[in-house]
């Protein structure tokens, strides 16, 4: 590519919204093979909501919410944001945490009111020897609608099921038939259950998932894609993503991540909206196309 191409190509890009930051990347992004996306945030708009609570023998739904809102409270993830809302919206007083620990990846666990609680995804409750099979039922359904199940202990004794939605964005199912037309694979990385990524994967048309992956773990998710299908773009919205930006071939930030995720990337959205994945996409070729 000529250095004047690749000037006019991101030019043209910029006034998209679409910042490339290295002049390299547009051959890179042309290279890729696949598009894989992080779920939360990215595919989805990132403010879940809480939509069910299920409780077990003996546990009483505000009292149990209460005890979960405590601990989300002390908690950054999204679901936590869900869970304190449906707290508040209900009314209840939410006491302070007397101690708290974030097991990344897993959930959390809290001393609130004294009573031990355990509050996350199920992999919390199997590593914490907390059965879950009185909720199975609940947690099939809550999966099959693409809604996350965060599971809650009290004392060591399974206590709730809570269903957190998280909407795909307008734009998403577009942006992926968009792909496909240009050829390409897609995929979609998320920390969350497999059940509840195969639904949204089916719903959007998304070829390949890799799910139930721990933070750590979504850099040898890129690997693996990029084994199975050949280089890898990785679309990233901000937390635990830096490094699986850094390792795909090209990795793209949408622009309403964190500042981390965006120094990792090679592309920013600026406006946030996952159209300029496909724009960049188009741009990159157009631009490749004209000076061979
Ligand atoms: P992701 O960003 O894809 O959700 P994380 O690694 O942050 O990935 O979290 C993985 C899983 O751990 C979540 O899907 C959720 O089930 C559980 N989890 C993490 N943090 C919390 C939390 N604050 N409350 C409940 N569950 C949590
Ligand atoms: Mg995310």
């Amino acid at each position: 590519a000529t250095p004047t191409s690749i000037m006019v190509g991101t030019g043209r890009a910029a006034e998209q919204g679409v910042l490339f930051r290295k002049g390299d990347a547009l051959q890179s992004l042309d290279e890729a093979r696949v598009i894989a996306f992080d779920k939360t945030g990215t595919l989805t708009e990132g403010h879940p909501r809480l939509t069910r609570i299920s409780t077990t023998n003996g546990h009483e739904e505000n009292d149990t919410l209460r005890l979960v809102a405590a601990v989300e409270g002390q908690s950054e993830h999204p679901i936590a944001r869900a869970i304190e809302t449906a707290a508040q919206d209900r009314g209840l007083t939410v006491p302070r945490p007397e101690s708290f620990k974030a097991i990344s990846g897993f959930g959390l666990s809290a001393r609130v009111d004294g009573h031990d609680l355990l509050v996350g995804a199920t992999r919390l409750m199997e590593r914490e020897g907390i059965d879950t099979a009185p909720l199975a039922d609940t947690l099939a359904e809550m999966g099959a609608r693409g809604e996350t199940p965060v599971f809650a202990a009290i004392d060591g004794q399974l206590a709730a099921l809570l269903a957190v939605a998280d909407p795909v964005k307008d734009s998403s199912r577009a942006v992926i038939d968009a792909l496909h037309a240009r050829g390409l694979k897609t995929a979609m990385i998320t920390g969350d259950t497999r059940a509840t990524a195969q639904a949204i994967a089916a719903d959007l048309g998304i070829d390949h998932i890799e799910a139930e992956v721990l933070p750590d773990g979504k850099v040898n998710a890129i690997k693996a894609l990029r084994d199975a299908f050949g280089p890898v773009a990785f679309v990233g919205d901000g937390i635990n993503d830096a490094p699986a930006l850094a390792e795909a071939d090209i990795g793209l930030a949408v622009g309403s991540g964190t500042d981390v995720a965006i120094d990792s990337a090679d592309v920013v959205l600026i406006s946030g909206d996952l159209s300029g994945v496909v724009n960049a996409a188009h741009l990159s070729r157009a631009t490749l196309r004209n000076i061979r």
